[in-house]
């Protein structure tokens, strides 16, 4: 195999998902829902199928979806865009972060990461070429109420040769929401340093009591450096369907554009036409409020569990997962214990070290998602509760 892809081995999510498949664990590592996307979306892809849109669509995507992109920005408040120069569709977010990187930096450019990180992020720089810089988000201690990051340790990482830093708001795995002060320091250095963001906004719905998502492209003077990328398939819970898009500049799509031609060409087009339905749908029809409202009653169920088994969990403003604390259970090591978990007690988790590349100073955590219907999260509870 060729250098760029020899250390790869399998993602963490297929390991502990085949883990669990191959145990009957209840699967809260990988996350995906467990339950269906909506009805009139599925309907969509259906007539879209029937009607016959299924041949080759535009390469950029199709217009309907990105106006419906375009609407969504707009309701939400935050920009005006261009569908037609602004809006690019791709084959999930996986794809629109590949291609941004593909497209953006030149080998030896530097890249930001914030540690832990989602872990395509470092495949995708160092399949560029690019050098990875991290910057570590530190859990939640005394005087910081979530995950905080120290501002000279990003300054420190800093340097004429960064090109790039990738930000994920709502953040996998921690569940931090980066807030207006936190995103005004970063928006600030990187246009000192004259640096693009590409920012991860896929659980830009998915934010609890509290916490507000504010993509960092709506801060003064960043639009014009910042590719955001989203996805249908954590909002819609269809992330099957893998349909991405990525939001910005003309110059900056443009390039995504170049590199996204040789990548895929095109996203499945009738998929492409319920996507755009969902959007709209979801404009008019309380979608997002009952989303986020079923998402929160998980939210609590999950964590009352973990905490009722000796597993204190980490307030989680935003995204699907849940940290949770595993230092009173004995084990030294995050792996062995999912592995544990896993295989004897029978109820799947991630370790957080696989989103990190460095290894020393780990907290030690487990990841949970909760993603997963009444019963299944009722089901992992059984299981924990004959384990403690
Ligand atoms: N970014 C983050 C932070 C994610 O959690 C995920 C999905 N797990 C993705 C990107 C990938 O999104 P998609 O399935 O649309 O490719
Ligand atoms: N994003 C999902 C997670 O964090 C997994 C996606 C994947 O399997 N690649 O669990």
């Amino acid at each position: 195999s060729a250098e760029r892809v020899r250390q790869f081995g399998t993602t963490i999510f297929a390991e502990m998902s085949a883990l669990a498949v191959q145990c009957g664990a209840v699967n809260l590592g990988q996350g995906f829902p467990d339950f269906a996307g909506p009805e009139w979306v599925k309907q969509a892809a259906a007539e879209a199928i029937a009607a016959d849109a299924n041949q080759y669509a535009p390469y950029i995507g199709v217009p309907r979806l990105r106006e419906a992109i375009a609407a969504t920005w707009q309701a939400h408040g935050w920009r005006s865009i261009d569908p037609q120069r602004e809006v690019t569709v791709t084959s999930g977010a996986t794809e629109a972060l590949f291609g941004a990187v593909q497209a953006l930096v030149n080998p030896g450019d530097e890249v930001i990461l914030f540690e832990p990180f989602y872990d395509a992020y470092l495949p995708d720089v160092t399949m560029a070429g690019g050098i990875p810089r991290f910057v570590r988000l530190h859990p939640p201690t005394s005087g910081q109420s979530g995950w905080w990051f120290d501002l000279s340790e990003l300054q420190a990482a800093l340097s004429p040769r960064t090109r790039l830093l990738m930000l994920n708001t709502p953040h996998n795995p921690t569940g931090k929401v980066f807030r207006r002060d936190e995103l005004e320091q970063i928006a600030e250095l990187c246009q000192r340093y004259d640096v693009i963001v590409v920012s991860d906004e896929v659980y830009d719905q998915l934010v609890f009591a509290g916490a507000e998502h504010i993509p960092i492209a709506t801060l003064p003077g960043m639009w014009e450096r910042t590719l955001t990328i989203n996805s249908l398939g954590k909002t819609f819970s269809l992330t099957g369907w893998k349909i991405g898009y990525a939001v910005g500049p003309a110059e900056l799509n443009t390039a995504l554009r170049a590199a996204h031609q040789w990548i895929t060409f095109a996203t499945a087009t009738p998929l492409q036409y319920a996507a755009a339905a969902a959007l709209e749908g979801a404009l008019h029809n309380g979608y997002y409020d009952q989303f986020r409202a079923e998402y929160t009653a998980r939210y609590h169920l999950l964590a009352e569990i973990l905490e009722s088994v000796g597993l204190p969990v980490l307030p989680t403003e935003g995204s699907y997962f849940l940290m949770a604390d595993i230092s009173a259970t004995g084990f030294h090591d995050d792996v062995a214990f999912c592995r544990y978990l896993t295989q004897e007690v029978g109820v799947a988790a991630i370790p957080p070290s696989a989103f990190y590349a460095r290894q020393h100073d780990l907290p030690l955590l487990a990841r949970f998602c909760f993603a997963k219907r009444d019963e299944t999260l009722r089901a992992a509870q059984q299981r924990l509760l004959a384990w403690r």
